[in-house]
């Protein structure tokens, strides 16, 4: 979902895009799979703040991610990556 490549599944990570302490759930529309390199460039940030700081993975997100997670998900990303996220907020 962030670089964009293609992997077997087995090689795949799942991420929420709303953490499950913010209310995130396991459904389809809140989880995307991600590759180990990316996982591990990505670290604890919030999806958010890992889009924010690379360019391929924000673009790669929003073409690849918009179809499938949920519409309300997706909207609380951009929010986020306009305002920062809540927590960041000063
Ligand atoms: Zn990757």
């Amino acid at each position: 979902m962030y670089c964009g490549e293609r992997f077997e599944s087995e090689l795949l990570t799942v991420d929420h895009v709303q953490p499950r302490m913010r209310g995130g759930d396991r459904s389809g529309g809140n989880l995307v799979t991600a590759c180990g390199a990316c996982n591990a460039r990505k670290g604890s940030l919030r999806v958010s703040e890992f889009l924010r700081l690379d360019d391929v993975a924000r673009a790669n997100f929003f073409r690849l991610a918009a179809p499938h997670v949920w519409p309300r998900i997706l909207r609380s990303v951009k929010e986020e990556l306009v305002q920062g996220a809540p927590k960041a907020r000063r």
